[in-house]
């Protein structure tokens, strides 16, 4: 299923075939549409809309472009309006200087107050600026000086500097179709660098159809060809894309998605096995203190998983290219689980790769590189940086400054053990990465791979 989070149904555009537009939209797999007012009628409209229809949720705003006719008759119309039916945002509201349709002072007024209705509701805002990034980022900031926006950048057209500046300010960013269009190589390269967990689908129908309709009416069945475009730019799955967003959505407008909990997830063509949700680090940066979820997956457990249960989950191991061993947690706490699971998988052909922080002898009291033979083909550490002072200080493991010349040892052990290594390091700021690169290289002899910070899955 995917969501679209920002269309117009109620417009005269679909006046003829709103029926047909909704089933040709359930058909292509589209199952949430967030209809969107953009006018104080057009509001009552989006809200008809979601009382009518299981499928559709409503916002309530005016758009710029009626600024000027917006008084407090209107703001209070809309809050009465945003306490009915299935509406779950202010917006759509913002600055338009494009047609400058309304003055400009009016315009921020008029912006400024509905962005105190959205904290005064707790609903999210939807964002519309064209033309007006600078004043748009100046009142942002000065609402929300810690960063803690609540929202969506709709319709995102600008540049790398404000999609920072967006994301700075807590912004989800929300893609639409024109990200397909033959002349959008910039746009693609922005949508590019915009973090997977902060990206929301949209169509914006009726407006810009994708380039294999381009200058018909767009409708929310065309989601598709912009969920295709990103899994693309990205490298991902159509199907990662699907449930990250999904999962984006559902976080910033609360559709009351249900959203099980993962001991085995995909990611691209890797199956990756969540045994464990206890680590011997505490790196600073690790996701487990930020969020529950990596790349849409539930991965936070109520109970460390049985061989049993996560046998159970490996039916559908064909469709991928390999297993992992990774999760949310340190996997060789669970040494005789890998053991285990890696021997089911390989009388499957499968390959197996190991992803730890190296801390495996520590961990079992003994070396284990040994046992790993025929059941596991690659591992990766987690090293992230060259010296046992900074991996003290960044990592903060349960076995102190050893810690450091023992993953030395695993690794030289996996190595002996003739299974293939790679160690992994992060772009903090703390490491050095060219004295990371040489350490893993020269001294280690093994596989280096630089790893974004704040990038996980
Ligand atoms: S090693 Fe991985 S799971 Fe453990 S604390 Fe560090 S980032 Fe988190
Ligand atoms: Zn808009
Ligand atoms: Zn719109």
């Amino acid at each position: 299923m995917l969501i679209d989070t920002h269309c117009h149904l109620d417009f005269k555009d679909f006046s003829q075939d709103l029926p047909e537009v909704i089933n040709r939209a359930k058909d292509s797999g589209v199952g949430i549409m967030l209809n969107v007012g953009s006018s104080v009628e057009g509001s009552r409209r989006s809200v008809e809309l979601s009382k009518a229809h299981d499928c559709i949720y409503a916002s309530v705003g005016v758009h710029p472009h009626e600024a000027d006719r917006t008084d407090e008759k209107v703001f209070a119309e809309l809050k009465t309006l945003a306490s009915s039916g299935k509406v779950v945002a202010i917006g759509e509201v913002g600055l338009d200087y494009y047609r400058n349709l309304s003055g400009v002072d009016a315009q921020k007024k008029v912006f400024t107050e509905f962005i105190h209705i959205s904290k005064e509701l707790g609903l999210p805002l939807i964002v519309h600026s064209r033309d007006a990034g600078r004043d748009t980022l100046e009142i942002l900031k000065k609402e929300f000086p810690k960063g803690n926006a609540c929202g969506v950048m709709h319709c995102f057209s600008g540049d790398k500097e404000f999609l920072n500046e967006c994301l700075n300010l807590g912004l989800y960013i929300s893609f639409t179709c024109n990200l397909t269009f033959k002349n959008a190589a910039n746009l693609r390269a922005v949508a590019k660098e915009a973090p997977l967990e902060k990206l929301l689908l949209e169509t914006d129908a009726p407006f810009l159809a994708p380039q294999q309709y381009r200058g018909k009416r767009n409708e929310p069945s065309y989601l598709v060809f912009l969920a295709e475009e990103l899994s693309k730019l990205h490298g991902v799955s159509f199907s990662d894309i699907e449930r990250i967003t999904n999962h984006n959505a559902n976080e910033l407008f609360g559709f009351n998605l249900k959203e099980a909990s993962r001991i085995a997830y995909g990611i691209r063509d890797s199956l990756y096995l969540n045994i464990t949700n206890q680590c011997t680090d505490n790196c600073y940066f690790c996701v487990r203190a930020f969020t529950d979820f990596v790349k849409g997956h539930k991965l936070k457990l109520d109970n460390d998983p049985s061989a049993g249960e996560i046998l159970a989950e490996l039916k559908d191991i064909d469709k991928y290219k390999e297993v992992v061993f990774c999760g949310y947690g340190e996997p060789t706490l669970r040494l005789d689980i890998i053991k285990e699971v890696a021997a089911f998988l390989k009388k499957k052909n499968k390959q197996v790769r190991l992803v730890t922080n190296g801390h495996a002898n520590l961990i079992n009291g003994r070396s284990v590189a040994g046992e790993f033979k025929g059941l596991i083909d690659r591992v990766s550490v987690s090293l992230n940086v060259e010296t046992k002072e900074k991996y003290v200080a960044v990592c903060r493991p349960r076995f102190g400054e050893k810690a450091f010349e023992e993953i030395k040892r695993f690794i030289r052990e996996c190595k002996a053990a003739g299974i293939e290594v790679e160690v992994t390091c992060l772009d903090i700021p703390e490491a050095d990465i060219e004295k990371c690169r040489a350490l893993t290289e020269k001294e280690l002899g093994v596989d280096f791979r630089l790893r974004r910070y704040n990038v996980v899955g």
